[in-house]
């Protein structure tokens, strides 16, 4: 107990700026491995393009927080998962929704005439005679071209 002690007052005002030093740099290599990290898997989850990834984990690696700040600029605004359930959701919103093209009511695919303002909303199929939308430009059903008018 007592050989603690001694070494602990002995212990000179150097030696503790020195292990302070040392936690502080330690403490900063966490941080910058830690922003590395993080940085690689933000980018790769953004973007497919592996330059950007380089380019990305080069700034940070080199410019540390200046960089980052570079890169929370530069970063695509939306992770890849984004744009994918972003592009399904109009992608089903717009296979499911198809409005009365004169009064933007809603309109099954089965209807035929708008049931709100009584517009033809669509035309019997030139060959299957099943209802085909105004804009498609074949039919859904047979894929039999359809014109712009019969
Ligand atoms: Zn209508
Ligand atoms: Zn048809």
């Amino acid at each position: 107990m007592s050989i603690l002690f001694d070494w602990f007052m002995n212990f000179e005002a150097a030696d503790w700026l020195g292990i302070a030093l040392q936690i502080v740099l330690v403490y900063f290599f966490v941080l910058w491995a830690a922003l590395v990290i993080w940085v690689a898997r933000d980018v790769v989850a953004r973007t497919k393009n592996i330059a950007f990834h380089v380019v990305a984990i080069l700034l940070i690696i080199f410019l540390n927080f200046f960089g980052l700040l570079i890169y929370l600029i530069l970063r695509p605004q939306k992770t890849l998962a984004e744009s994918y359930y972003e592009s399904l959701e109009q992608k089903v919103l717009g296979e499911e929704e198809e409005h009365c093209p004169s009064c933007q009511h809603d309109l099954p695919l089965s209807f035929h005439y708008c049931p709100r303002c009584g517009t033809e909303a669509r035309t019997p199929c030139k060959k299957c005679k099943k209802l085909v939308s105004k804009d498609w430009q074949a039919c859904a059903h047979c894929g039999a071209k359809q014109g712009t008018k019969a």
